[in-house]
Order: structure tokens, then C-alpha cells, then sequence
């Protein structure tokens, strides 16, 4: 007798032609031949790749939808994780910290990012590449670094945090000292302390008649947020990014706040981070910014990155600069992911491309 097929189904994963069977009424063996028709020799039992999957729905005029192959991967994840932080316990050393900039709009994020920039960053030969990673190492006279963060508005912060990926160790919280706290300052304010970020408060444009830093501390007070001389701990530094100055003494700030941190990572084994940013480039493809968390990212890994995978035929700093390997807290351009990955994702290296492709692809 003939069970009715059904036009939807919900399988686990993974899926053979015989739990396909089942759920949608198809004999095996018309599912087995029709298999046969497309090329696919298979056995009742033997688990389908998704591709497989795909065509026997389509085949039969079946919407599938295949569960758990999304807890699988995230499981293998964590798994990949776990095994990391495992690796190399000698390796394991102090890394520079990861600042993000927050705060109300116009009050000199990206000015601030820049001066830094400016200022602190070893200009090195680009080979013509102009374009620069939006995350770059600054680096004090006395060889101390910090990596700075250039993407996040608060809203790639939030994005971040919502998928496990904490890549900032410390938030600066620009505030115009000419303006005051405002709107979107209480909003980045929260989000920091929901992170249980660190907060350093740069009071910018200093240089501006009516600057007011007493002000912004007292209107800081009010948000929750308690400042050094106003019965709390949080640092603040007066700023001018415009005039470069007090750009040292904000960094000093931030590092001492990474000293409390104690921020540590593996130097050595195959690494680990997070996707910064992720676009096609004239005349490079598709690359990804990267930040490399733990480990070392070296030139023909292979890396898993969400649903996408790839082996890393080209890697840059910051400057544009070709570089080989990138240890703990780099920014780094790679080139190589088959796809475009999600920004906040994490990557992983893994053994093999092969591995990569079978988790990347389900
Ligand atoms: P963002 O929206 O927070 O990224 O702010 P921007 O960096 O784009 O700066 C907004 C405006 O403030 C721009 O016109 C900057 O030139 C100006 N600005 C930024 N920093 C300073 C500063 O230290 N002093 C003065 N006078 N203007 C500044
Ligand atoms: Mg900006």
C-alpha cells in the first residue's frame, strides 16, 4: 500500500535515503533509483551530503528543511575552541589589547581613529595599496601595541557580542567637550557595560572654546558612569584629535586598563578570531579583515569561517604590506575564503581544506 507523501518535511540531520523515506512517504527504493538517474550511488543507510539532499527534494517536489545541522556545526565549534585554547600552554603570552571607539555621532570617533593612526602606526612600504584594513596596531615609543578597531559603530559591537565574539578588551567613550553627554553616549555607555567592557573616556575637541571636562564628568555621573575625582574609577582623558593632542596619554589609559585585564594568548598553533569585515575588491575578490584572537594565522591555512571555508593564498596588514603570519590582537586582510563570510562570525584554522569544506558546507 502507498503512504501519502507530504510536501514538507523537517529531517535530522543527517539524512540517509531511508529516514528521507520515511518522512515523505517515498519508497526507498523509487528514492534509490531515481539517486541512480542522477548519479548517486548510494545505499539506504549511508548518510547524504547536502547537496544530495537538496537534489532529491527538488527531484521530488519535496520542501525539506534539514534540523540540528546548525547546533552540529556549532557544536564543532566549540569543540575546535576548546581544543585551541588546549594547544601550546607554553606559547601562552601577554597580547595587545583590542580597542573599539563609541559614542554620539560627530563627537570624533573616526578623527580620534585617525590621529591615532597618524600618529602611531609605522607607515610601511604598500606596494601601491592604498586601501587600508578598518583596524590597524598602534604602537607606543616603547614598543608597547595596541589594536585599534575602526568598524564598529555601537551597532557592529552589538552584532558582535550577540554572536559570541568579543573582540573588544576595552571601549573608548568619545565624548565632545564642547557638547556633553548625549543620546547615543548613554546608549554606547550601556552597551560597553553590558558587555562588561572597560570604559576609557576620551572628553575630545579640547581644542574648542567652551570645552568643558568638569561638565562631561558631572553629566557622565548622571548616566552611571563614575569618574576618577568623581567617586568612581573610570579614567578620563582630555583629547584634541584634531590638534593630535593627548593622544599618548589615552593610550596609556587604555593600556592601563589592559594591565588590570591581564590579557593573554596562545603565540603558537593554528589560530583563531573573529571576521571584521568581509567585501569584493576590484582586482583582489573577495576578502576578508580579520582579527586574529589566539594562535598564529599563517599563509595556506585552511580556515572555517561560518558557512564559508577556504585555504589563505594571500595575507595583509594593516598598511597593505604582505605578510606571511599574524599572531594574537593582528588585524590582518586575507584572501582565499570561497564565499563571503559573516562580519562578527568566528574563524578557525582547521587541518585540512577538506574538513573545512565538509563543515562549512554541512
Ligand atoms: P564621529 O562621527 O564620531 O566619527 O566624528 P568625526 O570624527 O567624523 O568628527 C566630527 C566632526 O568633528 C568633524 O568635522 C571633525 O573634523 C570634528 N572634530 C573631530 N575631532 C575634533 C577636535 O578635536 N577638535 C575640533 N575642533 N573638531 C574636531
Ligand atoms: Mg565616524
Amino acid at each position: 500500500h502507498r503512504v501519502e507523501r507530504k510536501k514538507d518535511v523537517v529531517l535530522d540531520f543527517p539524512v540517509t535515503v531511508r529516514s528521507f523515506s520515511i518522512a515523505t512517504g517515498i519508497p526507498v527504493n523509487e528514492l534509490l533509483r531515481k539517486l541512480i538517474t542522477l548519479g548517486v550511488a548510494t545505499s539506504q543507510n549511508a548518510n547524504l551530503d547536502s547537496d544530495t539532499v537538496e537534489i532529491l527534494a527538488t527531484e521530488t517536489g519535496i520542501n525539506v528543511q534539514v534540523k540540528e545541522e546548525a547546533d552540529l556545526e556549532g557544536g564543532l565549534m566549540e569543540e575546535i575552541e576548546a581544543a585551541r585554547s588546549n594547544v601550546d600552554p607554553d606559547s601562552l603570552g601577554p597580547r595587545p589589547p583590542v580597542v573599539t571607539f563609541l559614542g554620539h555621532v560627530d563627537h570624533g570617533k573616526t578623527s580620534l581613529i585617525d590621529a591615532i593612526r597618524e600618529t602611531r602606526v609605522a607607515q610601511k612600504e604598500s606596494g601601491g595599496i592604498t586601501q587600508h584594513i578598518g583596524a590597524y596596531t598602534a604602537e607606543l615609543a616603547d614598543g608597547r601595541k595596541i589594536t585599534v578597531l575602526d568598524t564598529p559603530g555601537h551597532e557592529a559591537f552589538t552584532a558582535m557580542r550577540a554572536r559570541g565574539a568579543h573582540s573588544t578588551d576595552v571601549a573608548v567613550l568619545v565624548v565632545a567637550g564642547n557638547e556633553g553627554v548625549m543620546a547615543q553616549t548613554e546608549e554606547a555607555a550601556n552597551h560597553a557595560k553590558a558587555a562588561g567592557t572597560p570604559i576609557v573616556v576620551a572628553i575630545n575637541k579640547m581644542d574648542v572654546a567652551g570645552a568643558n571636562p568638569d561638565q562631561v564628568k558631572s553629566q557622565l555621573s548622571g548616566i552611571g558612569i563614575q569618574t576618577e575625582g568623581w567617586g568612581g574609577e573610570v579614567g578620563t582623558v582630555e583629547v584634541s584629535a584634531l590638534q593630535k593632542k593627548g593622544i599618548d596619554d589615552l593610550l596609556e589609559r587604555v593600556l592601563l586598563e589592559a594591565e588590570v585585564l591581564d590579557l593573554k594568548a596562545h603565540f603558537k598553533g593554528d589560530a583563531m578570531g573573529v571576521i571584521l569585515e568581509a567585501k569584493v575588491e576590484k582586482g583582489k575578490g573577495k576578502v576578508a579583515h580579520v582579527l586574529v584572537q589566539d594562535g598564529t594565522l599563517k599563509v595556506k591555512d585552511a580556515v572555517l569561517a561560518g558557512p564559508t571555508f577556504g585555504k589563505i593564498r594571500l595575507m595583509f596588514d594593516s598598511e597593505g604590506k604582505p605578510m606571511k603570519e599574524a599572531g594574537p590582537s593582528t588585524p590582518v586582510e586575507i584572501l582565499g575564503l570561497e564565499d563571503l563570510p559573516i562580519v562578527g562570525e568566528k574563524f578557525y584554522v582547521v587541518k585540512n581544506l577538506k574538513v573545512a569544506k565538509e563543515v562549512a558546507e554541512g
